[in-house]
């Protein structure tokens, strides 16, 4: 049975004006291409295969509970493999270290 869905709009608004705040809403020009989950060597050695693009759906769909139980972000290299190779410009790796900073101070620290 395939997984209900609920998109968030309101969400969505909330992560990426606080991604552009730190300069990371690069994302938007995203097009769900998956090139970054080709270049990305987490995605490959831990058998993740969608990550980051499904990480960007997240964000658009606004599914922010996938958000922060997504262990990848925290597992983020940060080696910047997946925005040198994404044609569209859209930084995934900057993305990734926003969501980190995102989850740790709406989720993390308030625990
Ligand atoms: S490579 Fe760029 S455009 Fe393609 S899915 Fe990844 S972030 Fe989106
Ligand atoms: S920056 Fe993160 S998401 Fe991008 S390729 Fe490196 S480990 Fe993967």
């Amino acid at each position: 049975m395939s997984k209900h869905i609920e998109v968030r709009p309101e969400i969505y608004t909330k992560i990426r004006d606080f991604m552009k705040k730190l300069g990371a809403d690069d994302f938007i020009k995203c097009f769900n291409c998956g090139t970054c989950t080709v270049a990305c060597p987490i995605a490959e050695v831990l058998g993740i295969v969608p990550f980051s693009r499904k990480i960007i759906r997240y964000i658009m769909l606004g599914l922010e509970e996938d958000l922060v139980n997504s262990k990848e972000i925290l597992l983020c290299l940060h080696c910047g493999e997946c925005s040198e190779y994404c044609p569209k410009g859209a930084n995934p790796a900057e993305t990734m270290h926003a969501l980190k900073t995102y989850i740790i101070q709406n989720y993390l620290l308030k625990r």
